[in-house]
């Protein structure tokens, strides 16, 4: 019996704020605990909060980056429930038919190449809660309350589920980290919790109608481990079907360590939260010159990006993979292909030395001393034949500490190619000088080629070109009996 996979996805994301979501407290991760709050973000009584239009405009851009129709008018609820680290007893979120984003997309790409598109129900704003700190040895827990009220985004994947597998999954939560970096609304980092990804997988019996259980997973700080506990869950879950269990609604917290699911909490029917509409603020309302204004500042999204760059420029999937990871980047490879003759070396330099002598230095390639410009002309000055791609590779050592251009390089250091009238020379020599090596190309051993081809290299300096070499060994090769 072979069971079909179905995950719903819960994706917060802190955003990046000068301020809190309804203080003027800093926005920002760590430091000194309950150094960054104030009467309204502890929950003092009689404080009032007015909410930040940064925010707002975090979330307004986000949703229609992911195609979400935009409530014109949408409010703020309360959400109560007694824990430590919610020193109101509530959280201001958004509860309702009205959040600020309804019904979007965003589209992570099969195996095959092809566009899924996984449906979105809503995006909408609240705050975060504080920390709680357990430590073992103090026999009791403390709060932290720097991260309290810190503007949260909620994006909710819609019902029934598009996400088929713990691979979908994390590509899914992968993706959005990056549309929301583009959008500049999120630094996306799972590893520091101010992106979370909670999926929620269940499985049912191919051919079945009815979804199964689902259960809800925390604790899932790496793409990795996001694919790696859905699929664990689901294989726990038809082991429970197949035992003739039920699966439970439950929350599971994901042990990286372990690559196990753990139960933290059964679901003994739905939490009663009492939401009503926040009396302390007023509405969030909509123009529709500032949906347009915020429909104008989308940049282009990564999956679009990567697409244009291999249609564009011939880039092989895996480097434009790679170039889109980082917006600036991407922008500074297509700054230095644009107009190259070889736009596919372009990425394959960037990827290849530009990214391996930057990382030495500890800084990003667009930041290093190799403007677009300067990168183009070494790679033209290959595609046109004035220097080898070995002596590229020395020059491109140079050009990254002294910012020189590979005209003054090659001026400096009076780089010549060797003429293939030259070169014919030389494989002559190095032909004579290897009657041996001769013997076993034409016996059929082709790989000792290598070394006449070496042996010429060698004479040249490495500033012979290699197809140059290549060629005339062959030819003077086929002319001998
Ligand atoms: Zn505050």
């Amino acid at each position: 019996m072979s069971y079909i996979v179905s995950v719903g996805m819960e994706c917060h994301a802190e955003l990046l704020t000068h301020s809190k979501m309804f203080c003027g407290c800093e926005n920002a991760f760590g430091g000194e605990p309950n150094t960054r709050c104030c009467p309204v973000c502890l929950g003092l009584p009689g404080a009032l909060p007015v909410f930040n239009k940064e925010a707002v405009k975090h979330v307004l851009r986000t949703s229609l980056a992911l195609g979400c129709t935009i409530s014109r008018r949408t409010i703020f609820h309360r959400k109560n429930y007694f824990y430590p680290d919610l020193p109101k007893g509530y959280q201001i979120s958004q509860y309702g038919q009205t959040p600020i984003g309804i019904d979007g997309f965003l589209e992570i790409e099969t195996p095959e190449g092809d566009l899924k598109r996984i449906n979105i129900t809503r995006v909408h704003l609240e705050e975060d809660t504080g920390k709680s700190l357990h430590s073992d040895g103090l026999g009791y827990s403390v709060v932290d309350y720097n991260r309290s009220s810190v503007p949260l985004m909620e994006i909710v994947t819609a019902f029934p589920p598009d996400i088929a597998s713990g691979e979908e999954a994390r590509q899914y939560a992968e993706n959005l980290r990056l549309v929301l970096l583009y959008l500049g609304v999120s630094d996306g980092k799972m590893e520091q919790g101010s992106l979370r990804a909670e999926p929620n997988p269940s499985i049912r019996k191919e051919g079945s109608e009815a979804y199964g259980t689902k259960t809800e997973l925390k604790n899932l700080n790496s793409f990795r481990a996001v694919q790696l506990g859905v699929e664990y869950e689901a294989r726990r879950q038809q082991a429970e079907l197949e035992a003739g269990k039920q699966v439970l609604q439950a929350t599971y917290g994901w042990d990286a360590e372990k690559g196990v699911t753990v139960l933290q909490r059964l679901k003994e029917g739905e939490q009663e939260y009492r939401y009503f509409p926040e009396p302390d603020l007023i509405p969030i309302e909509f123009t529709e010159d500032e949906i347009a204004a915020a429909l104008a500042s989308l940049p282009e999204l990564p999956l679009a990006k990567k697409r244009r760059l291999i249609a564009d420029y011939g880039v092989s999937q895996g480097d434009a993979l790679q170039l889109i990871q980082d917006q600036a980047l991407a922008n500074y490879f297509e700054a230095a292909a644009t107009g190259a003759k070889d736009a596919k070396g372009v990425a394959n330099w960037i990827l290849g030395d530009v990214a391996r002598l930057s990382n030495a230095a500890n800084i990003v390639p667009y930041a290093s001393k190799i403007t677009p410009e300067l990168l183009r002309g070494l790679v033209d000055a290959i595609s046109a034949g004035t220097i080898t791609g070995k002596i590229a590779k020395e020059l491109i050592e140079e050009m990254f500490t002294t910012g020189k251009s590979v005209q003054t390089l090659i001026d400096e250091k009076g780089i010549k190619v060797v003429d293939a009238s030259v070169v014919i020379d030389m494989v002559k020599r190095a032909i004579a000088a290897n009657p041996d090596v001769v013997a076993k190309i034409k016996g059929g051993q082709e790989k000792a080629m290598g070394f006449l081809v070496g042996q010429v290299m060698k004479e040249a300096k490495g500033q012979a070109r290699p197809d140059d070499v290549n060629r005339l060994l062959l030819d003077a090769l086929a002319e001998l009996p």
